[in-house]
């Protein structure tokens, strides 16, 4: 390999890298590269961990997994298959959180060096005090949208992962992503949303209905919004619009009644795409419109049909028929519900296909998700007169990987009094840099992370080590965050 050629490096350094031992903490799509490039440059004493097992999903891009890996841990099979084009590497795999306290400052002792390939900020922060304390290099790499990033942390000499504050999660009011987005962002927020309301971990802070307990309601006649969850009774579409959404005090109570009928009603339609469009593009927004006070001194909304647009692509030059669109061009709204049509029936199928409970984890890498959540956020941009984004631009939008999340919040109040308490917080945060343990910043993190598919999914398998963490996040939250 590239190191014992003669001539590529000096032979200190090939010696170096012969004599080091590297511990990979990740082994998903930073972690297969990282892996590959790792045991090609020469470097043959490996040890790498990942708690996670493969999924379908994650073929696209990690590429030392197969579809008949499709289930197995993705720590041992990426040293299965790195072993097949370097078969004289000692790796060592573990199917394990690296979180778990069985991996002390001892064990990271054991390496010269530590590489993490994370996707979520409470792991990455973990790695990160265990490296300072054990007084071993990290390399920390990520990515955000199409952006990667690599940093090298060294105590002593650098600045660690925690020295700078993270931007918190992006929060917004609940009823601007619900009633009246007025940006790209808002959109893409509520397109997500809808995505996991429908085939992912349904979360009934992610509701995507028309909220008519928006506070800009609440001078307006009590009998006003009493009449319109009195006929919701009327019509089925709107029934999972108007159901519990009601009067003030009964929307959290009944929340997780009606909010799992989005996913219902898409179910009892058998996830007919023309029929999905209708309810969210058409009837919500009819539904919408009818709150008078929230268009007063707003653009109002238009309803949308199917077959306005449909006729729209008949005047259309075909050259967009042959289904490739780039992700750079701003897609049509014909192109859009053709995208929609095509991407909600393969989310349909992989989520049908799962066991009863299952549901498909977002992922900004999937084509099909990716292609949803673009589609539902450019139609209901159009409907709003918001700009237009291409997937491109959705998809830097997207900034998961660092763990950092869109959060929503019941409204402009509660938006002000979380922004006040993290500015308040952050001299705290940053005088308690390097201790391991319960600062304010930790709680910051975790709350970040909770709303990451993958942290959530991590989270039931590592129980233990995440448990101290969660009780204070669910005291603030009882303290000053009220989710609708
Ligand atoms: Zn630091």
């Amino acid at each position: 390999m590239a190191a014992h050629v003669s001539g590529i490096f000096p032979t200190s350094i090939q010696n170096s890298i012969k004599s080091s031992k590297v511990l990979v903490v990740g082994a998903g799509g930073i972690g297969c590269e990282l892996l590959k490039n790792l045991v090609l440059s020469g470097f043959h004493d490996i040890e790498v961990i990942d708690l996670d097992t493969i999924d379908v999903s994650n073929l696209n891009r990690q590429f030392l997994f197969h579809k008949q890996h499709v289930g197995r841990s993705k720590s041992q099979v990426a040293r299965e298959s790195a072993l097949q084009f370097c078969p004289q590497a000692n790796i060592v795999a573990h199917h394990d959180s690296i979180m778990s306290p069985d991996y002390g400052v001892t064990f990271y002792q054991k390496f010269s060096v530590v590489m993490n390939a994370l996707d979520n900020r409470a792991a990455r922060n973990h790695v990160n005090r265990m490296c300072l304390a054990a007084d071993i290099t990290l390399i920390e790499s990520g990515s955000a949208g199409y952006l990667g990033q690599v940093t090298v942390i060294r105590k002593g000499s650098t600045e660690c992962y925690e020295c700078q504050p993270k931007a918190a999660a992006k929060t917004f009011p609940g009823c601007t992503i619900r009633n009246t987005p007025s940006e790209p962002i808002h959109c893409i927020v509520w397109a997500k949303h809808l995505f996991n309301q429908l085939f992912g971990e349904g979360d009934p802070d992610e509701d995507v209905s028309p909220d008519s307990a928006d506070p800009e309601l609440r001078d307006q006649t009590q009998g006003d919004s009493t009449s319109q969850n009195g006929s919701s009774s009327q019509s089925t579409a709107k029934d999972s619009t108007t159901n519990g959404n009601g009067s003030l005090p009964a929307a959290n109570a009944a929340g997780n009644v009606e909010r799992t009928s989005t996913r219902t009603w898409a179910q009892s339609h058998n996830y007919d795409p023309q029929k999905l469009f209708s309810k969210l593009f058409h009837d919500d927004i009819v539904y919408l419109l009818s709150m008078d006070k929230l268009w007063s001194k707003r653009r109002k909304p238009t309803p949308l049909t199917w077959e306005t647009i449909m006729a729209q692509q008949n005047e259309e030059s075909e050259d967009s028929s042959d289904g490739v669109i780039k992700d750079q061009v701003l897609w049509t709204l014909p192109q859009c519900l053709q995208v929609l049509s095509t991407a909600t029936a393969e989310c349909s199928k992989r989520f049908q296909a799962l066991p009863s409970g299952d549901h498909l984890v977002w992922d900004k890498d999937d084509q099909s998700s990716m292609d949803f959540v673009t589609a539902c956020a450019n139609i209901r941009a159009h409907v709003f007169g918001i700009p237009q984004k291409t997937r491109f631009d959705v998809k830097c939008h997207d900034s998961l990987d660092d763990g950092s999340e869109f959060r929503v919040v019941a409204d402009a109040e509660q938006l002000k009094k979380i922004q006040d308490s993290a500015s308040a917080e952050t001299p705290a945060a940053t005088a308690a840099d390097g201790q391991a343990g319960d600062s304010d910043e930790d709680i910051q993190m975790v709350e970040a992370d909770e709303s990451s598919p993958s942290a959530k999914k991590r989270k039931t398998s590592n129980q233990d080590s995440d448990q101290p963490l969660k009780k204070p996040r669910t005291q603030r939250e009882d303290d000053d965050v009220v989710l609708l």
